[in-house]
């Protein structure tokens, strides 16, 4: 155990590594597990987390440290080596053509498994917390996308709460969480001073936050029609960071406090006594809006994007959010077309590239007014 200096263990997977930090002692609650840049090039959560890095490590020579914290600033440093003719690609794995943030493994019914072999008397959380990391330790995976999945999930897993942090195109600070997560993330949304929440179950493909809510339900249930109440069930969002070229020292130091004032919050660390009430622990978390509450506009045509508003600003049905210019139109008055709101709604993610394609999500719109907009699905980025 360290006191002074994190202590750094490097996971090995793939031909790479990956560095996590550890504080506080381990087996203590909470455990707080925080990842940073899954897509490799949202490193806007790697400053961010690496700042927070060093505010723990000061907690920790304080012993202000109560829970067990787990911070990985870049989890993916085989994604990071990912240049294409000069351009950096980290969203997918270019070995396997896979999203590195979807298929993470569903594990609950081999934990179920096994544990319906105990006499249900002697059941409890921290024996199904055990026996998803023997599982999880013995997996073996021939894919090398497979076994960097089950690193992470390795690394996370029997945390009370887990955060992996992102960021989108171009955005506001915005998070992805459930319902039954949201008691215990809504300060965080609320210290990040995030402006759109959405909750959901369940949403394409296993993303990674999803994976743990998403087990620990079935696994909860389980125990819990076996008369054991069970006491643990994770909490986990996805945090989109702004956009992918918000990455600045004083940003990130203010993100960095930001996730430094939750735990405080979440109960793993001892509040810094000369500023234990500042003014981001006032304030209230946005009302959270369900996932099919979000508008994903896409273009009509390939051509040049022209955003129309800002992020963050509120808008009305039919007002124009972006124009497309088609430069292979030899007819000026028709090259452009217009993309308006169908509903209102913020503003609260944009596409970052001025070149777009037929069919491409070019923003997206956070809907106020309960409005329904039935067949998007979550894409958190
Ligand atoms: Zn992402």
């Amino acid at each position: 155990m360290f006191r002074s200096m994190p202590e750094i263990k490097c996971v090995p997977f793939s031909a790479n590594e990956t560095v996590m930090y550890r504080f506080g002692t381990p087996g203590t609650r909470p455990r707080v597990y925080l990842q940073g840049a899954l897509h490799a090039d949202e490193v806007s959560a790697t400053l961010a987390l690496h700042y927070l890095c060093e505010l723990l490590t000061v907690a920790e020579r304080e012993n202000r440290v109560r829970g067990e914290l787990i911070v990985v600033p870049h989890c993916n440093p085989a994604g990071l080596r990912q240049f294409v003719h000069g351009r950096h690609l980290g969203r997918f794995d270019l070995s396997d053509g896979r999203n590195f943030n979807r298929g993470f493994p569903d594990i609950a019914d081999e934990i179920i498994h096994r544990l319906g072999r105990i006499a249900p008397q002697n059941l409890n959380t921290e024996m199904a917390i055990d026996t998803g990391a023997s599982l999880l330790s013995k997996v073996r995976c021939e894919s090398p996308g497979d076994q960097f999945r089950i690193e992470l999930f390795r690394m996370s897993w029997g945390a009370d709460i887990v955060i992996d942090v992102h960021s989108d195109m171009e955005s506001v600070v915005h998070l992805y969480s459930s319902p039954a997560s949201w008691p215990r993330i809504e300060r965080l949304a609320a210290h990040l001073d995030a402006q759109t929440v959405m909750l959901g179950e369940v949403s394409a493909d296993m993303p990674f936050d999803e994976a743990h809510s998403h087990a620990w339900s079935k696994v909860a249930r389980f125990l819990m029609e076996r008369d054991y109440c069970a006491a643990h069930r994770v909490s986990s969002c996805t945090v989109e960071l702004r956009g992918l070229a918000d990455v600045e020292p004083a940003l990130a130091r203010q993100d960095a406090a930001a996730f430094h004032d939750y735990l405080v919050d979440a109960g793993a660390l001892d509040p810094i006594a000369s500023i234990a009430s500042s003014a981001a622990a006032l304030r209230t978390a946005v009302q959270p809006i369900s996932l099919d509450e979000v508008d994903m506009i896409t273009s009509p045509i390939t051509g040049v994007l022209v955003h129309c508003k800002d992020l963050g600003e509120r808008v009305v049905p039919g007002e124009v959010i972006a124009r497309v210019f088609d430069p292979t139109e030899i007819v000026p008055y028709r090259a452009w077309r217009e993309i308006v709101a169908r509903y209102s709604g913020v503003v609260f993610a944009r596409w970052h590239q001025r070149t777009v394609r037929a069919g491409m999500v070019v923003c997206k719109i956070g809907g106020a007014n309960g409005e329904r907009k039935p067949g998007n699905v979550r894409l958190p980025d």
